[in-house]
């Protein structure tokens, strides 16, 4: 059994992130993943097609963005990992039952809370 694709728009359409129904722009960034970012949130494709997986698997129907999956309570149950902490996800998932982010500072020994964050070292 194949699953289909999940399809985001790349030029106009909803924004799976804030679902407002825009014109996304070309930010004249070289990677297209980086690219067609939405002029609400500034999610790029790359954030908007995570978002619109992070819909299909815990969304209730017919939720179209992952702001309404976290204004339904829809994260409360889980606990998430992000390895990251930029990007337009953190408020979002704030909302789930315990949110844990890391980050690679050279500078600072895999483990220890860095800038007052509960954002954690790790190694790539
Ligand atoms: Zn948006």
């Amino acid at each position: 059994m194949t699953q289909s694709p999940i399809e985001v728009p790349m030029r106009s359409g909803l924004c799976s992130v804030c679902a407002s129904d825009v014109t996304f722009l070309d930010t004249g960034s070289r990677s297209i993943r980086e690219n067609y970012a939405c002029p609400v949130c500034d999610a790029t494709l790359r954030y908007r097609h995570q978002a619109a997986v992070i819909v299909e698997l815990y969304g209730v129907k017919p939720a179209a963005s992952i702001s309404a999956v976290a204004r339904a309570g829809g994260f409360a149950d889980l606990d998430v990992y992000e390895p990251g902490v930029i990007g337009p996800f953190r408020d979002l998932l704030a909302s789930a039952g315990s949110y844990i982010q890391s980050y690679f500072w050279p500078d600072v020994p895999t483990g220890e809370l860095h800038k007052g964050t509960s954002a954690r070292t790790s190694r790539p």
